[in-house]
């Protein structure tokens, strides 16, 4: 990094933008999640250069801005379901899965468990025999928050998302791609 890494604070097009000169190839503009403008740039591209590239993007710029910052408040808000709520939820549901994947599980009902993840809306930790799901997940349609619980489930059978995982979902819940769609409402944040 050294002296690399010293930053600039410009203004152009009525953007502020942070920038760092560097040993990059190309000129790299990024919005960040709190909205701020970052651009790096090799040191041969001359100040105007840069001003002109940022300025000309400058529409683009603000729509990612707002997407950001509207981005940011929904991880802040607080969740409307407690823990405990979500737990109870989560458990009634993986009740009426379970039997599906009774035999797979050798008789064994998975832990379950709750926290609040960023990017993903469940996790299926087969050899712990564990399934972690997202708080948030709870504020979700129920049929979205059965096709998580499902998914997961699935995990057991298969570890991957191999086209045999999917067939595993399928099986089970034919509608599954429809309640997948619920969880992605506002954008392709659905992982698991
Ligand atoms: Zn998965």
């Amino acid at each position: 990094m050294g002296t690399d890494s010293a930053v600039q604070r410009r203004v152009a097009g009525g953007v502020c933008y942070e920038l760092t000169r560097g040993r990059v190839k190309n000129i790299n503009l990024r919005v960040r999640p709190d909205g701020s403008v970052a651009v790096s740039a090799p040191r041969r591209v001359p100040l105007s250069q840069l001003d002109a590239f940022v300025a000309g993007r400058a529409a683009w710029i603000e729509q990612a801005r707002v997407q950001a910052l509207a981005a940011k408040e929904e991880d802040e808000r607080p969740c409307a379901v407690s823990l405990e709520e979500a737990l109870a939820l989560f458990t009634q549901v993986s009740e009426e899965i379970y039997p599906l994947f009774e035999r797979v599980l050798g008789g064994l009902r998975p832990v379950l468990k709750v926290r609040q993840m960023k990017t993903r809306w469940g996790v299926c930790v087969p050899a712990k025999r564990q399934i972690t799901l997202n708080l948030r997940l709870a504020e979700k349609p129920r049929a979205a928050v059965e096709y998580v619980v499902l998914h997961e489930y699935a995990h057991f059978v298969r570890g991957d998302h191999s086209p045999a995982f999917w067939a595993e979902v399928e099986r089970h819940m034919p509608d599954y791609k429809a309640r997948r769609a619920l969880l992605r409402a506002r954008d392709g944040e659905a992982q698991g």
